[in-house]
């Protein structure tokens, strides 16, 4: 395809990079030539075949189908075979331009241009230079070329494989996710089914003694902790759910992390006669207040403390400690803020696990056996109490993570999860 005037030609130009493609896009612009561009491989050869152009200019780096592949692809296409692309590249080591003829280009042109003598070199491509490689030369780079292409197949492949690998536990985690909301959902429903049950034939069978009174509060109440755990199990549902969106909002006031974590333990419940556990909060008087949202941090050492407890065997420890962080003193941190640490006696955690328990659904283990409970030993739960932890951190510019010698259910190596976060002095 000609045009009796060079400068008349139309131009589709190839580039990952907005401004190289302003650049020569203006300076061809100068001289007339209609020029459009395109900033990956896949989308010049679709603008290609949707509207010939007279020129490809063709960068070579570029992520996904790099120049080399676009070009041979280009070669394939009965409309493109003939029409001059070249090679516009920063690439300019030894045996480049030899490369990119034999990956089909007519021409080659080092990167930075020369504004001068550009327009020229077009010109002189339109009207049909073509720069060329003795058959000798050819094959070698050619060669070269298909050796190079079998290899970013093969590292593509190995690419998709991970990727495909990481999509198959994703889809695990999810359906596992299914499987235990539903569990956590129907325990309390069911229970809750149960005594409302009993409730109507203790109101419709008995008379208005002060035993039934006692009955049906004692059934109410009982209903009401079930339900108040599927509104907890629903909310932590929607809590996540805003983790993703980057929507967690926090309320910031100053806040006492001595108060929060004694009020999230007190929420735990009666469980010591149950679990024997020797719990331990050091005096956290002294530190400092920071400014953050009190009820979502209670919320969140609620969460530490709860898998401290599901955790750790009958017999065991915990403690919660807290220390004033100064970036001076500890280079791991840059703004002055408070550690706090939930040490426990545990069966621990393996090193694979100690990220990915921050990820959502994520549950340690074989789900098959899930016994829900916030307070059992290795009861479960829906794998949201971390990452929601780690939402409600995020969000207070902190940091959270846990440290483990391991995972090992009879020698119980323990965990120790820290929390730091950042005073935010005046973030009122
Ligand atoms: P869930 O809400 O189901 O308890 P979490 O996100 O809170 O989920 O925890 C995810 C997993 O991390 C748990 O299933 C458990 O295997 C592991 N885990 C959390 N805390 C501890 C701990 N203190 N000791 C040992 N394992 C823990």
């Amino acid at each position: 395809m000609t045009t009796s005037n060079p400068t008349d030609s139309r131009i589709l130009y190839i580039d990952d990079n907005p401004i190289n493609r302003s650049l020569v896009k203006r300076l061809l612009a100068n001289y007339g030539f209609e020029i459009f561009e395109a900033g990956t491989g896949l989308e010049g050869i679709a603008l290609a075949q949707e509207n010939p152009p007279h020129l490809i200019l063709m960068d070579i780096n570029m992520p996904g189908l790099d120049g080399h592949e676009t070009t041979t692809r280009m070669r394939s296409i009965s409309d493109l075979k003939d029409t001059p692309i070249i090679a516009v590249t920063a690439r300019t080591t030894e045996g480049e331009r030899e490369l990119a003829l034999a990956a089909g280009c007519d021409g080659y042109i080092p990167k930075p241009i020369d504004v001068d003598t550009f327009p020229q070199q077009i010109i002189a491509y339109l009207e049909g230079h073509r720069d060329k490689l003795n058959r000798d030369e050819f094959q070698k780079h050619f060669d070269r070329y298909s050796q190079k292409l079998v290899e970013r197949l093969e590292s593509k492949l190995i690419e998709l494989q991970e990727v495909n690998i990481r999509l198959r536990k994703i889809d695990k985690m999810k359906s596992d996710f299914i499987t235990l909301a539903a569990h956590e959902l129907r325990t309390p429903l069911a229970v809750a089914y149960g005594y409302a049950d009993v409730l109507q034939d203790v109101t419709q069978n008995e008379g208005q003694t002060p035993e039934t009174f006692e009955q049906v509060q004692d059934l109410s109440r009982r209903i009401y902790e079930s339900t108040h755990r599927l509104t907890e199990v629903v909310n932590d549902i929607l809590n996540a759910s805003l983790i993703n969106a980057n929507e967690m909002q926090v309320v910031e006031q100053p806040v006492s992390l001595f108060e929060v974590v004694t009020s999230a333990l007190a929420e735990l419940g009666p469980f010591q006669d149950e679990r024997q556990l020797d719990i331990t909060i050091d005096d956290m008087d002294a530190l400092p207040f920071i400014f953050g949202d009190a009820k979502k941090l209670q919320q969140t050492f609620w969460n530490l403390l709860s898998n401290a407890i599901k955790f750790t065997p009958d017999g065991g420890s915990i403690n919660v400690s807290g220390t004033e962080i100064n970036p001076d003193d500890d280079p791991r941190f840059n703004k002055k803020g408070v550690l706090i640490s939930v040490k426990d006696s545990g069966v621990g955690i393996s090193p694979s696990d100690t990220e990915a328990i921050f990820e959502q659904f994520y549950v340690v283990g074989n789900t098959t056996y899930h016994r829900s409970s916030k307070t059992a030993y290795q009861g479960g739960g829906i794998g949201l109490g971390l990452p929601i932890a780690k939402g409600v951190v995020k969000a207070h510019q902190g940091k959270i993570w846990v440290e483990s010698a391991g995972r090992n259910d009879t020698e119980c190596l323990g965990s120790t999860f820290h929390v730091y976060l950042p005073l935010n002095e005046g973030l009122t």
